[in-house]
């Protein structure tokens, strides 16, 4: 594609997306946004194509820290706190979602020990995933329960001074890589949601497995992949909050992680648009560039509208997580950014290839990837089936009934 330099207004920045940062947050978003153009945004192609996991891309952020940024300062983060780690995913996600969900996916694998972690467990294992030097994963997801948590077969015994773990998860990000995996496993398979229990699991603990990494449509570079336990285990210590506590605390997480991929659908979505644009102001058809053609005009517009639309709703759970709103405030909100921005990250990915036409569709060209990359955030940390029931959930919970007074 040519480079937009024909423009008379080349030089100018005319997007004025929402942006409620602070000069410090403004500041490292101009850092990973340069880290992304320079540094990943060259590999991003290569990484999609030989699907393999991107260690260079972890070098990356260990050189400029940036795996600090969803921890506190006492552990070793930036303490910038949760929209900067948005911004950052949506920054990343812009030119490689595969990139960008190794950062999402440090905060969801640690966001257990952060919300129900004792002092002492955070000082164990906080630093190393703050510094980078151990990635995490979250595994909730088993073959016979996906959306139905509480379906969960793998259990976990206390014997003595340690927890007995049996069974296996699937579809786990970061299989193989991580060093610590939060697990959920049953404690009291009669009860449901509260006979859930969760455990820090360090990789190289004896009867701990790893099977399978699936090949998949999209975010090729990360793995995805089944963990096993036999008999494994897992000391008394390293048991998460109280027995039983274990749903709760997946919820918790999920409240605040669901933002990430959130970010991640947002930045496919603007990533794409802003390729578009510049795709549709060379290329002509007609006498003239497709972008003065009506019905292209009309979809770059809607493109970018969902976009800041987007972008409003997902920096607002940022700000609420912030700002310490409880969870029950955070639950709703957090679920309809998810909802949204990867719907628009569907549409929006699915318009680009459009509007570049056969080109689109051809691999040589990132909305080709970035169309394929988007499906997995309508699916994974709950699907959009599942937020649109959080959502009416919490809204049935809601008494507005005052509102409608007067109303005939
Ligand atoms: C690439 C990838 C990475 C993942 N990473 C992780 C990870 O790191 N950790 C982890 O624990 N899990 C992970 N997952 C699992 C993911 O969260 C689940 O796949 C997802 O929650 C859906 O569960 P399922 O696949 O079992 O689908 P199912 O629950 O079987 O759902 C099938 C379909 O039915 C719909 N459905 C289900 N129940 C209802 C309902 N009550 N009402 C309406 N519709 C419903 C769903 O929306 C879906 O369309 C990952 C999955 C993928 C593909």
């Amino acid at each position: 594609m040519g480079e937009p330099g024909g423009s008379p207004n080349a030089n100018r920045i005319f997007t004025v997306p929402y942006d409620p940062l602070t000069d410090e947050q403004r500041e490292i978003r101009d850092l990973v946004r340069t880290l992304a153009r320079e540094r990943v945004a060259p590999r991003a192609a290569e990484i999609d194509k030989k699907a393999e996991f991107p260690w260079d891309m972890v070098e990356l952020f260990r050189e400029h820290e940036l795996f600090g940024l969803p921890f506190e300062e006492q552990y070793g983060g930036t303490g910038t706190g949760a929209l900067m780690v948005i911004v950052a995913i949506e920054e990343l996600s812009k030119v490689c979602a595969t990139t960008g969900l190794i950062m999402a996916v440090q905060e969801l694998g640690s966001l257990g020990i952060k919300l129900a972690g004792t002092d002492e467990q955070k000082e164990r294992f906080l630093p190393r995933l703050a510094s980078g030097e151990w990635l995490p994963a979250y595994a909730l997801t088993e073959p016979g329960s996906g959306s139905d948590s509480a379906a969960m077969r793998t259990e976990a015994r206390l014997d003595g001074d340690a927890y007995v773990l049996n069974g296996g998860k699937r579809f786990i990000t970061n299989a193989g890589v991580a060093g610590v995996y939060v697990v959920f496993a049953k404690t009291d398979p009669e009860a449901g949601h509260s006979g859930i229990s969760a455990f820090v699991v360090e990789a190289d603990t004896p009867g701990f497995e790893v099977g399978r990494i699936e090949p998949k449509m999209g975010i090729k570079g990360s793995t995805t992949g089944e963990i096993f336990f036999n008999d494994m285990r897992v000391p008394a210590e390293n048991l998460l909050g109280e027995e039983g506590e274990g749903f709760k605390i997946a919820m918790r997480v999920l409240d605040r992680s669901r933002p990430g991929i959130a970010a991640q659908g947002l930045g496919l979505a603007q990533g794409a648009t802003d390729y578009a644009l510049e795709y549709a102001r060379t290329r002509e058809t007609m006498g003239k560039p497709i972008a003065q053609h009506q019905l292209i005009a009309s979809m770059l517009a809607d493109m970018e509208t969902k976009c800041e639309a987007a972008r409003g709703l997902l920096y607002k759970i940022g700000q609420m997580i912030d700002e310490g709103a409880p969870d029950e405030e955070l639950t709703k909100v957090s679920a309809m950014a998810k909802l949204y921005c990867t719907d628009v990250a569907m549409e929006v990915t699915t318009d680009a290839v459009q509007i570049l036409g056969g080109y689109g569709y051809m691999q040589e060209y990132p909305v080709e990837r970035m169309m394929r990359d988007a499906k997995i955030t309508q699916i994974y940390e709950g699907t959009n089936q599942i937020q649109r029931l959080v959502i009416a959930r919490e809204m049935l919970k809601e008494n507005r009934a005052f509102l409608l007074a007067g109303v005939a």
